[in-house]
């Protein structure tokens, strides 16, 4: 594979939060680099739909990340439904945009969920490459954690928290060699675009042998 064919995708859970989101996007955008941001609905008030917006307008993708973070397999099927349906609109509201991607709360996932999140038109994506940044460690071992786990087609997950993580001190860092690595960091929506070109080629070239 060339390098000019290397893509990951960053991911951002849990925000949209008060102080962070806008240091991410700064750094997001002074490196020229697009990323998805899962939001929570309960999160987004009248202050924090103006982050929303904003997430959006830089051209940055957004995803349903449930309504309170609830673990959703315990609920009935009428409250996992309310826990996405309340947050499209809430993203709707802010962004005037239908949503597509969700990500379970702690990535619990089970067949009825799943049925809900396709009824209501929307793909379930969980992530290849856990940064745990929540946990509070140093940025370097952020930054070692992340590159040391990197693959072609990642999906690395990072939060977008107002707590002790340190997202923001490693994310420049990470930015920067991932792109020297020749990887091109993209939204989920172009993720799928290379992941299906890359299943087309493969195909074109196995019926080609
Ligand atoms: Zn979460």
């Amino acid at each position: 594979m060339k390098n000019k064919d290397k893509f990951v995708a960053l991911t951002f859970d849990d925000g949209p939060s008060y102080n962070r989101a806008g240091d991410i996007i700064n750094i997001l955008e002074s490196n020229k680099t697009k990323a998805t941001f899962f939001v929570l609905g309960e999160r987004i008030n009248k202050k924090t739909s103006e982050i929303v917006n904003k997430i959006h307008k830089a051209g940055h993708e957004l995803g349903n990340h449930s309504w309170s973070h609830r673990k959703l397999t315990s609920l009935s099927s009428e409250e996992q439904l309310q826990e996405l349906e309340k947050t499209n609109v809430a993203i709707k509201n802010a962004t005037e945009q239908n949503v597509k991607w969700f990500r379970p709360p702690y990535g619990c996932h089970n067949d009825n969920l799943i049925e809900n999140t396709n009824r209501l038109n929307m793909c379930s994506i969980l992530w290849t490459v856990d940064s745990l940044d929540w946990q509070g460690d140093k940025s370097e071992i952020l930054v070692e954690r992340v590159l040391s786990n990197v693959h072609n087609g990642a999906i690395i997950l990072f939060h977008d928290h107002d707590n002790k993580s340190n997202t923001v001190e490693a994310l420049s860092q990470i930015i920067e060699i991932l792109k020297k690595s020749g990887y091109k960091l993209v939204t989920l929506s172009e993720w799928e675009e290379r992941v299906c070109d890359v299943v087309k080629a493969r195909n074109v070239s196995i019926k080609g042998e």
